[in-house]
Order: C-alpha cells, then sequence, then structure tokens
C-alpha cells in the first residue's frame, strides 16, 4: 500500500489543510515536552514566527529512564488545544500506547508515532484506525525496509496519511545523539510515495547541528523538517541542548525563507 510500486506519484499529506509532499517544505516546530500553558504558547509563537506552519509537543513522552519526566498526558493535550485555538497552528503530538489513541486523536491533527514503538503493531494498527495523519519516525535500529512495514501495519487499517520521518539511527558514533541517515530520504521516497521529512533535533542531539542538519535535509530533497524549541531550554524538563532559541530561529526562518522553489 505503502509502495511506489502501484502508485507512481509521490503523495501529499494534509495535516488540518497544511500541506506535506512534494513541493512543499513544511516547518513542525514546537516543544519537545508541554510542561506548561505559558512554555507551549511561546514555543508556538516563537515557530510560527519562524515560519512553521505545524506545532510539535509532547504531552506522552517515552523517555529512557522511569525517573524522568513523562509528560503531562491529558492535561497536556488540553494545553496544545488551547495554543491551537490561539495561533492557528495544527497540532501533531505523540501517542505511546494504543489504549491512548481515541484520547490523543480527540485534541490531535496528527499522531506521532516515535521512534521506540516504530514497531509496536498494536499501536501502529490502533493509530491506522483514530482517523488522523500519522507522523511515524523510523525506528533508531531500524532499517527502511522495517520503516516501511511498519507504515504498511498503518495503511492496512485504512489510512493511507502517513509522513515517514528520519530522525537518526544508532551507529558507533558518540559525537551526535543519533546518526541522520540523509540516503534514507532519497531511497524511502524511491520505494515509497508517502512524503518524507527529517527530525535535526532529535538526530543531533544538540542545538549547534539543527541548522546544519535542517540545510542536510532540504538538500536531499526532504518535504519538510520537525524541530524543537523551547522559551528557556535551560530549565526544560525534556531535551533542553537540542531546543532552538530566539537567534537560532532567526536563521533557520531565514533558511526557510530563501529556499529556492521546490519541484
Ligand atoms: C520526539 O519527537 O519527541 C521524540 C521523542 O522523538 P523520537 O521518537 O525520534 O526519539
Amino acid at each position: 500500500l505503502v509502495s511506489r510500486e502501484n502508485h507512481a506519484e509521490r503523495s501529499v499529506v494534509r495535516v488540518g489543510g497544511v500541506p506535506i509532499g512534494p513541493g512543499t517544505m513544511t516547518l513542525i516546530a514546537g516543544p519537545c515536552a508541554v510542561e506548561t500553558p505559558e512554555q507551549t504558547l511561546q514555543a508556538a509563537q516563537m515557530a510560527q514566527a519562524a515560519g512553521a506552519t505545524l506545532l510539535r509537543g509532547g504531552a506522552f513522552k517515552p523517555r529512557s529512564s522511569p525517573y524522568a519526566f513523562q509528560g503531562l498526558g491529558e492535561a497536556g493535550l488540553r494545553i496544545l488545544a488551547d495554543v491551537r485555538e490561539e495561533t492557528g497552528l495544527p497540532v501533531v503530538t505523540e501517542v505511546v500506547d494504543a489504549h491512548d489513541v481515541e484520547l490523543v486523536a480527540s485534541y490531535a491533527d496528527m499522531l506521532q508515532i516515535g521512534t521506540r514503538n516504530a514497531q509496536n503493531f498494536a499501536l501502529l494498527q490502533a493509530a491506522g484506525e483514530a482517523g488522523r495523519p500519522v507522523l511515524l519516525k523510523r525506528g533508531m535500529s531500524g532499517t527502511i525496509e522495517e520503516w516501511l512495514m511498519a507504515a504498511e501495519y498503518v495503511a492496512q487499517r485504512g489510512n493511507l496519511d502517513i509522513v515517514l520521518c528520519e530522525r537518526g539511527i544508532r551507529t558507533f558514533e558518540k559525537a551526535t545523539r543519533n546518526t541522520l541517515d540523509v540516503a534514507a530520504v532519497p531511497v524511502a521516497q524511491r520505494l515509497s510515495h508517502l512524503p518524507v521529512i527529517v527530525d535535526p533535533s532529535h538526530s543531533g542531539g544538540s542545538r549547534d547541528l539543527v541548522l546544519p542538519l535542517t540545510r542536510a535535509g532540504i538538500a536531499v530533497g526532504a518535504d519538510g523538517v520537525i524541530i524543537d524549541v523551547h522559551p528557556h531550554p535551560e530549565t526544560a524538563l525534556c531535551d533542553g541542548p537540542q531546543a532552538l532559541v530566539d537567534g537560532d530561529l532567526r536563521e533557520l526562518a531565514r533558511l526557510v525563507r530563501d529556499l529556492p522553489p521546490l519541484v
């Protein structure tokens, strides 16, 4: 279903009216985690000023440590819905458990499936039945084929509104949080008609790498990028070191604005 074999044209997926696909460079930005209404609104306004047309933000956070901030849950979803009301930005947010899909879908414009759940088949199937577009991250140790098969699980349930996200893979290299597999973008686009975006924040894991990796994503033809933004990264409850602040966002805005026409 997601293969290009029987579907030569690359697809455009619309999220609350915002297109992601060929001819677009959609900027999705916002806080890694929803912490407070003020922090989320500020991050959304920063993102919007930089050209973002979709808001990201996690209310359910899949953390490696059970002692780390796990997210605000439904209270976080309510904050996201309020910020959408205030800014007009449609919301992309993660769902980590199949039992929460209906709840998250009742607030979100797009469901994110994270790298740790890339082969949680029950979750993928539930997301496929939720009536919302799905942002499907690549498993951190997943092959491109496994990633596309994960998309197939969603598609089999009748939902072809899927956007693939290359978010970096595990390699021997420790200088970056993950290794952005830039080649995965054109390979996935060759094999699948689905749009493919990159996550320069979770791959590099460091603020100074976000703009270079965004440029890399644009250079290999990604259909969009998803970026962490925080008004006060030094106090962030999740992934502060990779969050962009105002100064970087001005450069990001220039980068997105000055893009040559995309084909
Ligand atoms: C995220 O985008 O908030 C996230 C946790 O990403 P990943 O699943 O790629 O680690």
